[in-house]
């Protein structure tokens, strides 16, 4: 195999021996996670492969006690930027896959300015471009003309602060070009670490090369991007194999670069043009895929958890309680998509997503149910990326930092987006949640921010 970090063979035995894991070791691993201790592989591998009903409900419970003691109730808020759908690739659960005869587009920069003020009526101040691969029609230089064009962008209420960027493996070069424009996080999906699936499923392009694309993250590392977030696209293996193959990636990081992932994303597959979905056969039902989110949530508590509209508003739902830290809302997965949405012009997406809620209701909804939607982007602006990042969430401050930082962006929020009524629902959420905050000096500036926000005296305020 390619990549000895990613050792086919070893996860293979993982697995094998799990399916006799005893009760005791099952039990110790969930006594360990409920302590916060950090697993070891075989008991990773044990709590994924159970089909015991009542370690399942242990494995939910402390996923939903590790989120709640780690994030507390914040939902950190993006959409999904598409700014070009060329690609050279075939990939076979894309509508973007070179082989399909569609009609291909890029935004010219008036476009991403149109999108972008469309997203930041939605209240988005975080974004993640998306592209396919094409290095003619879609180089680096245009992807860095994006992300420029889009923190030059000022509204009335702020602009976006935080470009996070979802496009194929480059070289280090383009990596330390992304690094040096003032990207957050370099995201990529492994889509799976299963060489064989890999290998059965990327039909050409650069991207068909499993190493170049397994090392990616290194590349990036080494361009000097410490902000990285992985994942992989449950549905085309083993998913077992590849969230193991997830955790052994992150170790890898973690060991050579002294950080892991800042974020996993566990996107699910969806229906596509040009791909029957039926052809695929390890799709990933419900409960198993609410097991694999709360291991996740037990194997690396540190690491923030991405969910996209892919799934259904009640996967949605289900899924916040068991360790998903940051959502998308009201996303579209098409280029131009959100000035063609607003025209009600003909789509042609990426894949069809599930929650097709606007932005607004996932926001009110998400209050409703007792979470704050959080618009902060202050690790990014205040420089505490990669292991500074990790060791504010280790060392038990992110009450004393993301929570204020939660409540006064919610706070800009409701006074720039919301009516009367979902800023008297702000209003009491805050005057609630405030007291959460531990540390007095910061409790007191808070509240002395919040007042600032509600007069229009002042905004863009964190911790
Ligand atoms: N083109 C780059 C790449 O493939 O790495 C950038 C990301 S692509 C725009 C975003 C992601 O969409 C892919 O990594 C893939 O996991 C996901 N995707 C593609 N087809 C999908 C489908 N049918 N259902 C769900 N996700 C899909
Ligand atoms: Fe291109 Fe990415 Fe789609 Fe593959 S997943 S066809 S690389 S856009």
């Amino acid at each position: 195999m390619s990549e000895n970090f990613i050792d086919h063979v070893y996860i293979n035995k993982l697995l094998e021996e799990a399916k006799n894991a005893g009760d005791d070791l099952i039990k110790n691993a969930l006594d360990k996670a409920q302590n916060g201790e950090t697993l070891l592989h075989n008991e990773v591998a044990a709590l994924l492969l159970t089909k015991n009903s009542s370690h399942i409900a242990r494995i939910f419970e402390i996923a939903g006690k590790i989120k709640k003691r780690i994030y507390g109730n914040r939902i950190v808020m993006f959409a999904p930027l598409y700014v070009s759908d060329f690609c050279v690739n075939r990939c076979a659960y894309c509508s973007f896959n070179h082989g399909n005869d569609t009609k291909r587009s890029r935004l010219g920069m008036d476009e991403v300015r149109e999108e972008v003020k469309i997203l930041e009526m939605m209240g988005h101040k975080r974004l993640a471009i998306e592209a396919g691969e094409n290095d003619s029609e879609c180089p680096i230089d245009y992807i860095l003309e994006c992300i420029k064009t889009i923190y030059d962008m000022k509204f009335e209420n702020g602009e976006i602060r935080r470009v996070n960027v979802n496009i194929a493996a480059t070289t280090i070069e383009n990596y330390r070009k992304l690094k040096e424009a003032g990207i957050g996080t370099y995201i990529l999906f492994q889509e799976t670490y299963h060489e064989p699936t890999y290998n059965s499923v990327h039909h050409a392009g650069p991207k068909k090369d499993y190493a170049w694309h397994l090392t990616a993250m290194d590349r990036a590392q080494e361009g000097g991007i410490d902000d990285v977030g992985g994942g992989v696209l449950f549905g085309l293996a083993d998913p077992y194999f590849d969230t193991m193959g997830l955790l052994l990636h992150n170790e890898h990081l973690e060991k050579k670069y002294n950080v892991g992932f800042h974020t996993i994303s566990v996107p699910r597959l969806c229906p596509a043009e040009g791909m029957n979905i039926s052809d695929f056969p390890n799709l990933v039902d419900d409960d198993t895929f609410a097991k694999i989110v709360a291991v996740i949530r037990l194997a690396v508590p540190f690491t923030g958890m991405i969910l996209s509209t892919r799934e259904s508003h009640d996967m949605r739902k289900k899924l916040l309680q068991l360790g998903i830290s940051q959502l998308s809302a009201g996303s579209s997965t098409e280029v131009g998509g959100y000035g063609k949405r607003k025209r009600k012009e003909k789509t042609n997406p990426q894949f069809f997503v599930n929650d097709e809620r606007s932005a607004t209701s996932i926001i009110t909804e998400l209050m409703d149910d007792g979470f704050i939607p959080s618009f902060c982007t202050a690790c990014y602006r205040g420089g505490r990326t990669g292991d500074r990042f990790m060791s504010l969430a280790k060392s038990g401050q992110i009450g004393n930092v993301c929570l204020p930082n939660a409540l006064m962006t919610l706070c800009e929020y409701a006074m720039d987006y919301g009516d009367d009524l979902f800023r008297e629902k702000t209003k009491a959420v805050i005057e609630k949640e405030i007291a959460h905050i531990a540390n007095e000096t910061i409790r007191k500036k808070t509240i002395e921010n919040v007042e600032k926000i509600r007069r229009g005296d002042g905004r863009d305020f964190f911790v």
